[in-house]
């Protein structure tokens, strides 16, 4: 495990807010330039340590011009030393040109993350994102251009068809793929329009057989399940996502980000006027409870699960009942069951409350 930190940047804008997204961005079609001086003032605060992945989230990243990604790059080098395992952006499809991948690769980026959500154009519609009609083309180009290339879904969408998505998955071949379960939030877009009966909800019962399909499709194609929406070819796991599930210190910048200093929680505003100001950040101290909380309940979403202690295993021996078909318990190592990935949420709580967390 790394004892670097990750270093997380976000940019909230994206040309059109999703109907399923209930994260905070504004809408634009460029990121403007007093925003990346706001970063750099932070970086400026908050620099000094070493960070040895760097990952540019959003929003939207690759709205990022060239020459602002230059810009960044260049920051994050003189704030944030030490040598880089990992530098991801994410990329929406639409953004994907071999100037773009050319100026990424320049800039020393040596991931990409591509947020296609669905190949189908169906799928798509339904979620409220935009038609990309030559989104196998430009995922070609992506992969030829970077040597780990990732790609973020999305299931759990009324008459879907997983194995359709896997199908072009197979002519992609990216490295990691995060499939995750659509959570329909109150006061988006979607949620609305399925209150006025204009657009259905899957059942639990269809999402856990996406669910299971998809996993069987993923591993036939060489792929491991390492944590309950990832999955990787060996190798290809994402340093600094694992930083986030073995709860390590990681320094989050940007309006909206969080970061954990190792005793510490930070939150910055999810309001741009605010961030910019300078105001509105908040720190919270995280008492030993709290703390353990967090790893056990992070921890527990990676297929290699937690290390217990020994009190813990001792407690948890005694007290699993009705969960242990659910669980594996071996020495003081913890994890789900495969097939109870599914019912993850429950099963966590379940022994949150048995360790008295
Ligand atoms: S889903 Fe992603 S691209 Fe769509 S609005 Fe939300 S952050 Fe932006």
């Amino acid at each position: 495990m790394s004892l670097e930190n990750g270093l997380y940047i976000h940019i909230p804008f994206c040309r059109r807010k999703c109907d399923y997204c209930a994260f905070y961005s504004e809408e634009s079609s460029s990121v403007p330039d007093s925003y990346l001086d706001a970063l750099i003032r932070e970086m400026e605060e908050k620099g000094g340590d070493a960070a040895d992945t760097l990952y540019v989230g959003g929003g939207t990243p690759s709205l990022l011009s060239c020459s602002q990604i230059m810009r960044l790059m260049a920051a994050t080098e003189r704030f944030f030393p030490g040598t880089r395992r990992e530098v991801t952006m994410e990329v929406n499809p639409e953004d994907i040109s071999p100037q773009k991948l050319s100026c990424l690769k320049e800039a020393g980026f040596n991931r990409l993350s591509v947020g296609v959500q669905s190949f189908s154009e169906k799928k798509r519609r339904y979620l409220g994102r935009r038609s990309v009609s030559d989104m196998e083309e430009r995922l070609l180009l992506a992969r030829e251009a970077f040597d780990n290339l990732s790609v973020d879904l999305i299931f759990g969408i009324p008459g879907e068809d997983v194995r359709e998505e896997g199908e072009v998955l197979g002519r992609i071949d990216p490295d990691h793929i995060s499939w995750y379960d659509l959570k329909v939030e109150e006061g988006t877009p979607l949620q609305k329009r399925i209150d006025r009966g204009e657009a259905a909800e899957a059942g639990n019962d269809e999402e856990a057989e996406s669910y299971a399909k998809l996993v069987a499709e993923l591993e036939t194609r060489g792929y491991r399940r390492y944590e309950i929406s990832n999955f990787a070819r060996p190798g290809y796991e994402s340093l600094h996502n694992l930083k986030y599930w073995h709860f390590t210190p990681y320094i989050g910048l940007g309006a909206g980000a969080s970061g954990y200093t190792g005793r510490e929680m930070t939150r910055n505003p999810d309001d741009l006027a605010l961030y910019m100001s300078g105001e509105g950040s908040a720190r919270q101290r995280l008492g030993t409870k709290e703390k353990r909380n967090i790893e056990v309940m992070m921890g527990l979403r990676l297929e290699e699960g937690i290390t217990l202690t020994e009190a813990e295993t001792g407690i948890l021996e005694h007290s699993l009942g009705e969960l242990r078909s659910f669980l594996k318990l071996e020495g003081r190592q913890l994890s789900l069951v495969p097939d109870a990935f599914f019912i993850s949420n429950t099963l966590i709580l379940g022994v949150l409350e048995r360790l008295g967390l």
